[in-house]
């Protein structure tokens, strides 16, 4: 796999026909971030970038979540970047909470050994709290009830080309179920006992009819990590690779239907959202990844995006981009970083191109 170059698969927006705004009503989708108050003016830049290259066209209505009330200064502030609809949103506390088995010590105890072997954010418990909440609660969010697709956004991205299509309704037409711009691989120890969960969930649970592993799912994209230089091993299994989550746009009704819902549930009694710290990026791509057909799964190669240090940058780039998304840029230029894309891993398991 190693060398497989993105730029080989990335020719521009997809072919097919594609929907502009002036032609069909908007699909059943909300523009989504969870954010906090003291992060207004980094929400603001991403929505002028969104609103920019799609949302003036189509306005999908904006929703914003947070753990405490949104104050006057975010609403102020988001409210002037788009004439879209906004809401604010309370997050129910007993979403947002630790859970009541989770023990203090053993997290305590836990968040200092995963510091001890440089895991990020590891001592950060509302971090934590933010990886499960956006693994498993978020599309029982009341306010997210009535929508089906959503485009997750978060502070301080950036999105360089024109968008001229609806992705929504290019997912809907096409019974796709979940779009990504980037992978990546994760450090291991913040998921060192994710993958031998799972094989125990997938033990334990007694499938319907349908058999529990979708026989067109892309297994292998978890479980090869052939390409991974030594220094960085896999975790126990699994190969670390991940859709990276702070982009996504995807079919909430994939992450209520009953077998996600008990995969998530059996992973979070594990406490592994604690006492490791499993990022919501390895918890959903590893789902769609067994339970979905890789057919649904579209890598949109045509969005140009940046979440700081990576970039997602086509070949065709209809607006200048400001210099920043030249086509194939996947960093600065940091070869340690160039290492952590594993979006050659998709291609191959997706049999793209
Ligand atoms: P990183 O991208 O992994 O470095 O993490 P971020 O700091 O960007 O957090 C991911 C997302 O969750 C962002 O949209 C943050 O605004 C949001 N977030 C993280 N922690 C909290 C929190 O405690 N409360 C709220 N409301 N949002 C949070
Ligand atoms: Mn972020």
């Amino acid at each position: 796999l190693k060398g497989i170059d993105p730029l080989l698969y990335n020719s521009g927006p997809p072919s097919g026909r594609l929907w502009y705004p002036q032609e069909r009503a908007l699909a059943n989708a909300t523009l989504l971030a969870l954010v906090r108050n003291s992060e207004a003016d980094a929400m603001v830049q991403s929505m002028l970038d969104l609103e920019r290259i799609f949302n003036l066209k189509f306005n999908y209505p904006w929703t914003f979540l947070n753990n405490v009330p949104f104050d006057e200064e975010f609403k102020r502030k988001t409210r002037a970047a788009t004439k879209a609809e906004i809401s604010y949103e309370l997050i129910p506390p007993e979403h947002w909470a630790v859970p009541s088995h989770i023990d203090p010590q053993v997290l305590n105890a836990s968040m200092h050994r995963l510091e001890d072997l440089g895991v990020q954010y590891s001592t950060a418990l509302s971090y934590h709290q933010m990886c499960r909440y956006n693994s498993g609660m978020f599309p029982f969010h009341p306010a997210l009830l009535k929508y089906k697709y959503y485009w997750r956004v978060e502070p301080n991205v950036h999105f360089y080309c024109d968008l001229p299509y609806d992705p929504f309704h290019f997912l809907a037409d096409r019974d796709l179920i979940y779009g990504f711009v980037i992978a990546l691989y994760d450090a291991p120890a913040s998921v060192a006992s994710l993958w031998p969960e799972v094989l125990r969930f997938l033990a334990s649970y007694t499938p319907g009819k349908a058999p529990l592993i979708n026989p067109n799912a892309a297994v292998g994209f978890l479980t090869d990590s052939h390409y991974r230089p030594l220094h960085t091993l896999n975790a126990s299994g699994y190969s670390t690779c991940h859709f990276w989550s702070n982009f996504e746009i995807g079919d909430m009704d994939f992450f209520r239907s009953p077998l996600y819902q008990a995969y998530f549930r059996h992973l979070d009694q594990s406490g592994g959202f604690f006492y490791e710290r499993w990022g919501d990026a390895p918890v959903h791509s590893i789902a769609l990844s067994l339970f979905a057909d890789k057919k649904g799964i579209h890598w949109f190669r045509d969005i140009a995006y940046e979440h700081i240090p990576y970039f997602n940058c086509p070949r065709v780039d209809s607006s200048g981009a400001e210099g920043r998304c030249q086509a194939g840029r996947f960093t600065n230029g940091d070869k340690t970083l160039e290492e952590e894309d594993c979006r050659a891993n998709w291609f191959h398991y997706a049999g793209i191109g």
